[in-house]
């Protein structure tokens, strides 16, 4: 391939856990890419500190209000600034080659798509995004002739494992989950947990959201959902498996009943080096696998009844129609509502289930068909689970 071609490349999330890996790898070889955009919610600091390090042409923070600092931490580099909503759209729409979807939750899906929309290869790992727009996402992205290439470590094991066989042969996959920090913990232990408890990730350092998200398996129900949009899998096809160690990442079984796996350390920068170099392979840092140190890798069944979320992601994905908006919405308030100390651990659940059910009960499922769409299910499900919150919180378990 040609090595020697500097490629264009955005980062939307910058400053995020992601986003300090996407850098990374690109610090290590700054002669290959140029950083057309990079994109931050409020840390004005941090984006300017990146965008002085790698020449970016533009920048864009998420807070309208904090135009003019970003402008005076830039002031007379020739760095683009930009500020609000619509400038972290711009961003993605700018001529990167390559863009990293690194935002944090629904909140990026209209730059996504406006990066899916100039038929770019995405790396994706806003998995939120793609669980919010349902099916049409991927559509939209094959329309527009762009490559939608999965960052989420399950994932991109999975589309490296297909690598292996072909589509048709494919019986199902298998996610694996580390279990999070609650994995043995007793159902009325969880429910009290506190913040704290629950940004103690065992395997994996990452943004709050998402670590938050870990400990209550919905992200695993999240990521169920994400293989089944980004694959085109019925729930049936998907099965989770808890792998304490988080070694093995995803696995694809075929028809032969062969089946087949991706390792590696749990470091987020091997399935980004993966994006990064597609088709081809470029050399990463994490550290090298040794299994004999290891030692052993051990498996258990997901445990559906202390981890509700996971069950009510296949519930979302089997009723379709607009319910795993209704499901990522929900649980985006719920994990707010935690964070900011208003319901307990085991509420986060609840109040995910309480919303879907009210929106079933309601005859509001109707397909997704356009982004707008799904972007009205996400605001009126947010409402319907602020609605839902006191009444919640005052419920013990
Ligand atoms: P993070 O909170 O560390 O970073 C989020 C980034 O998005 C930051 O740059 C932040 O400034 C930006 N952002 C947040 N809200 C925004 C908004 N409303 N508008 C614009 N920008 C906004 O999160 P993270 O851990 O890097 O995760 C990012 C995404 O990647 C999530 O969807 C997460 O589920 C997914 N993911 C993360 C990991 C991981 O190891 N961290 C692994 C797999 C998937
Ligand atoms: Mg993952």
């Amino acid at each position: 391939a040609a090595a020697s071609a500097v490629r264009a490349v955005t980062v939307l999330g910058a400053t995020g856990s992601i986003g300090d890996s996407t850098m990374d790898l690109l610090r290590a070889s700054p002669d290959r890419y140029q950083v057309e955009a990079l994109t931050a919610n409020t840390n004005v600091v941090g984006l300017a500190k990146l965008a002085k390090e790698f020449d970016a042409r533009f920048v864009a923070v998420a807070d309208p209000n904090l135009l003019e600092d970003l402008e005076d931490a830039l002031a007379g580099t020739g760095t683009e600034c930009g500020a609000g909503e619509s400038a972290i759209i711009d961003a993605a729409s700018r001529p990167a080659d390559w863009v990293m979807a690194a935002v944090s939750g629904a909140a990026g899906l209209k730059p996504a798509l406006a990066a899916v929309d100039r038929g770019a290869t995405v790396a994706l790992a806003n998995k939120e995004c793609l669980v919010c727009a349902g099916d049409f996402f991927m559509e939209r992205a094959a329309k527009a002739g762009a490559c939608i290439l999965p960052a989420d470590s399950e994932h991109n094991a999975l589309f490296q494992a297909l690598g292996s066989g072909n589509r048709e042969e494919l019986v199902r996959v298998i996610i694996t989950a580390s279990g999070g920090p609650f994995r043995t913990w007793a159902s009325a232990d969880i429910e009290q947990a506190t913040l704290a408890q629950a940004l103690k990730h065992p395997n994996w350092s990452m943004g709050q959201k998402i670590t938050i998200d870990s400990a209550s398996m919905m992200n695993k129900g999240l990521e169920v959902i994400e293989a089944s949009y980004l694959f085109a899998l019925a729930p049936d096809e998907i099965d989770v498996l808890v792998h304490p160690q988080s070694i093995i990442h995803g696995m694809v079984e075929f028809s032969d009943r062969s089946v087949v796996a991706q390792l590696g350390a749990p470091d987020m920068r091997t399935p980004i080096a993966h994006c990064l170099g597609w088709p081809d392979r470029i050399v990463g840092p994490a550290a090298k696998l040794d299994l004999a140190k290891i030692g052993q890798l051990t498996f258990e069944a997901p445990d559906f009844g202390r981890f509700p979320g996971l069950r009510l992601a296949y519930d979302a994905l089997r009723t379709g129609n607009g319910a795993t908006t209704v499901y990522n919405a929900a649980n985006e308030v719920a994990v707010a509502a935690f964070i900011a100390g208003k319901i307990r651990f085991g509420a986060i659940a609840r109040l995910v289930e309480a919303t879907m059910d009210a929106w079933i009960r309601s005859g509001n499922l109707a397909p997704l068909t356009s982004a707008d769409d799904a972007i009205d299910v996400d605001h009126s499900a947010r409402n319907r689970a602020a609605t839902l919150l006191p009444q919640i919180a005052a419920k013990a378990s």
